[in-house]
C-alpha cells in the first residue's frame, strides 16, 4: 500500500468515525444537519454517507414530522445507526474455546457466539478460526458488520514479550494472531490477556460494576487474575501486572510451569483439586462432577474447596493490602459454590488485611458467563480514543517468526 492511500484511507476512517459518533451522539439526522455538525463538505459526506448506508452500517428512515403529516409531498430522510449493525468486536481466544461479542456504534452489544475450538493450533489456524466464529455470529443473527473500527482480542497467558518494555512488543504468537485479524477485518487490534480483559468486564459490565478499584480472580484449568486501580486496567512494565495465580505460597513447594514454585495455581486450580479429591480417595470424573459433589454437600469435597478457598483468601488478603481495593470478584466454575468459597475468602481478608486499619472489600461472585473476556475486549475498545486505535493501524504487517504449533502462547496460561 502506498503512503498516498494509506493516508486516505485514515482520512476516510477518520470522516466515518465523526459520522458513526455524531448519529450516536445526537441520533437520526438529515443529511444537512449531518454536514452542518461533522463539519465536512457537502460531497465528503454523501460519499461517506452512501458508503455507510452500502455496508448496513446506517439507515435511511423517513424523519418524524408531527407538522406535517403523511400525504404531503416526499418525507425527508434522515440518517440513522443500524441498531443491527456492529462496528466492535471483542474475541477470546481460550485454549478451548473461541467466545465472540459484537457490539455497535451505540457500544450495545449486539450479538455473541461461542464455539469448541481444537486446542493448540498454531497462530493462522487460530486467526482462521476467531473469523469463522466471527462470521458465523454476523450470518446466524443477521447482523451487519459496519465498517470495524476495532477489535479487542484476549489471549491466554503473556501476551506481551515478557523481555520487553515495550507494551506493543508482543510474543510472536499474539502479535501473529493480532495481524491476521487486523488485515481481515481492516481494523486496528487491541491484544491482553484474557484474564485481564475479563476483569474490565466485570467493571464495565458485571460484578464490580462502577468500581473504580476491583481485583479479579479468575478461578479455572488456570489460575489467572486482573487489577483495575484508579478506573484503569493495570498492565505493568512487562505486560504482567495481576498474575495472581503465579504469587509463590510456598517456596519449596511443587515447581510450576512459569519456573517458580509453589505457586496458587498449582494450589488451587481444578486439576489441582481433583488431585486432592483422589489424595483422599474420593473418586470423580471431571472437575463438573467434583463441583456438583461440593454443591450437594459432600463434605470432603466441599473441604477441598474450601480449604483452596483459604489459599486464595490469603494470597488476596496479602494483595489487598497492597492494592486497596473495593471488590474482589471471584470467576470461573468454582464461584459458582457461592458462599462455600467466597465466605472463606472473606474471612482471610478480614483476618489478614490491615487489623488496625479495616476497611471493607467486597468480596463477589462473578456476575457474567464464560465470554467476559471478549466482552472485555469490547470494554477495552471503549476505553480507547479513536486516535490511539488510529495510531495502531501503523503496524499491521504480519510477522514471519510466529511457530506454528503455538508454543509462545503458554508462558503463565492461565485460562
Ligand atoms: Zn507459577
Amino acid at each position: 500500500m502506498t503512503e498516498r492511500t494509506d493516508a486516505l484511507q485514515r482520512l476516510r476512517r477518520a470522516n466515518e468515525a465523526a459520522v458513526l459518533g455524531e448519529l450516536r451522539r445526537s441520533g437520526a439526522l438529515s443529511r444537512g444537519e449531518l454536514k452542518a455538525r461533522v463539519g465536512l463538505s457537502r460531497t465528503t459526506l454523501f460519499a461517506i454517507v452512501s458508503d455507510l448506508l452500502e455496508r448496513k452500517a446506517v439507515v435511511e428512515q423517513p424523519a418524524p414530522d408531527p407538522e406535517h403529516p403523511r400525504g404531503r409531498g416526499r418525507p425527508a430522510l434522515e440518517i440513522a445507526l443500524n441498531a443491527r449493525g456492529a462496528e466492535l468486536i471483542g474475541i477470546d481466544l481460550q485454549r478451548h474455546r473461541i467466545h465472540v461479542v459484537v457490539a455497535n456504534c451505540a457500544h450495545e452489544i449486539v450479538g455473541r457466539y461461542s464455539v469448541p475450538a481444537p486446542p493448540d493450533s498454531g497462530a493462522p489456524e487460530r486467526a482462521a478460526q476467531a473469523v469463522a466464529a466471527v462470521e458465523e455470529l454476523v450470518r446466524r443473527e443477521n447482523i451487519s458488520l459496519a465498517p470495524v473500527q476495532g477489535i479487542g482480542l484476549g489471549l491466554p497467558g503473556f501476551v506481551q514479550n515478557p523481555a520487553s518494555g515495550d507494551p506493543r512488543n508482543m510474543t510472536p504468537f499474539a502479535s501473529h494472531v493480532a495481524a491476521e485479524l487486523g488485515r481481515h477485518f481492516d481494523a486496528p487490534v487491541l491484544t491482553d490477556n484474557n484474564s485481564r480483559l475479563a476483569a474490565l468486564a466485570e467493571v464495565t459490565w458485571g460484578a464490580a460494576r462502577g468500581l473504580d478499584n476491583t481485583v479479579y480472580l479468575g478461578w479455572s484449568q488456570g489460575v489467572g487474575g486482573g487489577l483495575v486501580v484508579n478506573g484503569q486496567l493495570v498492565r505493568g512494565a512487562h505486560g504482567a501486572a495481576g498474575e495472581i495465580g503465579h504469587t509463590s505460597c510456598d517456596p519449596e513447594g511443587k515447581p510450576c510451569h512459569c519456573g517458580g514454585r509453589g505457586c496458587l495455581e498449582g494450589l488451587i486450580s481444578l486439576p489441582a483439586l481433583l488431585a486432592a479429591c483422589a489424595d483422599r480417595g474420593v473418586v470423580v470424573e471431571d472437575a463438573e462432577e467434583m463441583i456438583a459433589l461440593a454443591a450437594a454437600g459432600r463434605p470432603d469435597v466441599a473441604d477441598v474447596f474450601r480449604g483452596a478457598a483459604v489459599t486464595a483468601g490469603r494470597v488476596l488478603a496479602a494483595l489487598a493490602a497492597q492494592v486497596d481495593p473495593e471488590c474482589i470478584v471471584v470467576c470461573g466454575e468454582p464461584a459458582a459454590l457461592d458462599e462455600l468459597v467466597l465466605a472463606p475468602i472473606r474471612e482471610q481478608l478480614a483476618a489478614l488485611s490491615l487489623p488496625t486499619a479495616p476497611r471493607t472489600v467486597e468480596v463477589r461472585g462473578s456476575a457474567l458467563s464464560g465470554d467476559a473476556a471478549a466482552l472485555g475486549g469490547v470494554a477495552l475498545l471503549l476505553r480507547t480514543t479513536g486516535q490511539e486505535l488510529a495510531g495502531l493501524l501503523d503496524d499491521r504487517s504480519v510477522p514471519g517468526d510466529a511457530t506454528e504449533d503455538g508454543s509462545p502462547l503458554v508462558t503463565g496460561a492461565s485460562r
